[in-house]
């Protein structure tokens, strides 16, 4: 090899994470255990800054911890993290469980992280989102015994949503996605490889909270804004210091509920057919539409529109085939 091509040689590629970074803050008397997630999408950076700030107060004396368990996971998908995008070798807030056999590397990631989040009662999980809008926080189901997500932390879950700050909150994500999924099994049947058969299993809808919620605790996701809006951080790290206010885990003062909450239920998602599908506008989550108002038009000529008064939500106009197009949400009477 000439020392010419030498120099006009790639850098390596950094090689593949190999260890996760938690930090664990124990009270000196007993209280609720809180585990706070950053970064469990790569592109997704908030969190682990919000993070960053807070293990600064908490070793510098400014923040204390006077009872119960913090755990700080800055970053939660350490090799999506150092690609700089939302997954790495497939999105980590999907078939959250334990494997025996890790094929990927975010199987590896939840082989640490369910146990860690066993031991939690609580989970603050910090993201962002692709296109501008206002935060919103996404809880789970009301409090029920069905065989799909039973719960019985509704209460719990609520005030810790209303207390991370924003004041719309979205609802009844896994089994919206659960009943997604067997539209899309209608449609194309179980056979294919293992990318299909990850997405037409409704497990693959288990990400950090509902698995948090399949063992007894509780949590929520807050979206803090958009992936480069600076303001993001403040509101990850707002969430973060009412969260220990509100679990009595310091002794910060309790900001009050938002006056005004908006409870947005998810009831209905629409997978993308064809490439050639596509929307009538540039929607935007939480951009209101009427009953029969068209949303995008198939690659056929069929017009897709809304069923009811209600709301488009997590909009992808790039979506791939047979993944989620939009999903779409009415207000919680
Ligand atoms: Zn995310």
């Amino acid at each position: 090899m000439t020392e010419t091509t030498q120099a006009l040689s790639p850098t390596p590629p950094q090689p593949r994470p190999t260890h996760l970074r938690t930090l664990t803050y124990h009270g000196l008397a007993p209280g609720p255990r809180l585990l706070v997630l950053g970064a469990v999408h790569g592109n997704e950076v908030c969190g682990a800054k919000a993070i960053a700030q807070l293990v600064h107060d908490l070793d510098s004396g400014a923040l204390r911890i006077t009872r119960g368990t913090l755990t700080l996971v800055p970053v939660t998908n350490p090799l999506a993290y150092q690609l700089g995008q939302r997954t790495g070798d497939r999105n980590l807030n999907r078939n959250m469980a334990p494997s025996a056999i890790p094929q990927d590397f975010e199987d590896s990631v939840a082989n640490v992280l369910c146990p860690l989040l066993d031991a939690h009662d609580a989970l603050l999980d910090l993201h962002s989102f692709h296109t501008g809008g206002a935060p919103f926080v996404m809880i789970g189901p009301q409090n029920n015994t069905g065989p799909l997500e039973p719960f019985a932390h509704a209460d719990l879950e609520m005030q810790l949503a209303l207390h991370t700050g924003p004041h719309r909150i979205v609802e009844g994500w896994l089994d919206t996605y659960a009943r997604g999924i067997q539209k899309r099994l209608a449609r194309s049947g179980p056979e294919g490889s293992r990318a299909q058969a990850l997405v037409t299993n409704p497990n693959y809808g288990v990400g950090t909270t509902e698995y948090m919620r399949s063992r007894g605790g509780y949590g929520v996701t807050l979206e803090c804004g958009q992936h480069d809006d600076p303001l993001a951080v403040g509101v990850a790290r707002h969430a973060i210091l009412q969260t220990l206010a509100l679990l009595g885990l310091t002794a910060l003062p309790l900001v009050a509920e938002p006056p005004h909450r908006e409870i947005l239920r998810l009831v209905d998602v629409t997978d993308r057919d064809h490439a050639g599908d596509t929307f009538s506008r540039a929607w935007r989550s939480f951009d209101p539409v009427p009953a029969g108002d068209v949303i995008g038009t198939r690659h056929t000529g069929e017009l897709v529109k809304a069923p009811t008064d209600g709301f488009i939500v997590f909009p992808n106009p790039r979506a791939e085939v047979g993944q989620e197009w939009f999903y779409f949400a009415q207000r919680r009477q």
